[in-house]
């Protein structure tokens, strides 16, 4: 039997309460973050391929959660080992201070820099 062909039962009510409460706690905390709408279709689109998702009920059957919800948070995660999200929009990019994401990647030159040969 395949994984797919696989029945996914969701965790009991109780687990399911306790990851829904621990993962709003986190979102709250941080200043309720939003993925971008790209990596939310991105995520969305990992969970409809996932053999762990309750298609029927749209929830995710490691943890149990809504997964149109889940995946728009940026402070959530992926429960599967590895994570089928992608790595990029992870909680750990997140600016507390600013509370907003950290910006990765094409940096602006450094001013100093540039006129370092100009004089
Ligand atoms: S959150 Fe992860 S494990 Fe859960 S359905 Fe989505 S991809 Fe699958």
């Amino acid at each position: 039997m395949s994984e797919k062909d696989k029945k996914q039962e969701l965790p009991s009510f109780f687990q399911m309460a306790k990851n829904f409460g621990a993962e709003l706690s986190k979102y709250v905390a941080q200043g309720a973050p939003n993925v971008t709408q790209g990596n939310y279709i991105r995520r969305l689109a990992a969970c409809e391929s996932c053999p762990h998702l309750i298609k029927d009920k749209m929830r995710c059957g490691k943890c149990g959660c809504l997964v149109e919800h889940k995946a728009k948070w940026q402070t959530t995660t992926c429960p599967d080992i590895p994570s089928r999200w992608p790595e990029e929009i992870l909680v750990k990019d997140y600016d507390e201070k600013r509370k907003r994401p950290v910006k990765t990647g094409n940096k602006a030159p450094d001013a100093n820099k540039q006129s370092e040969g100009n004089s």
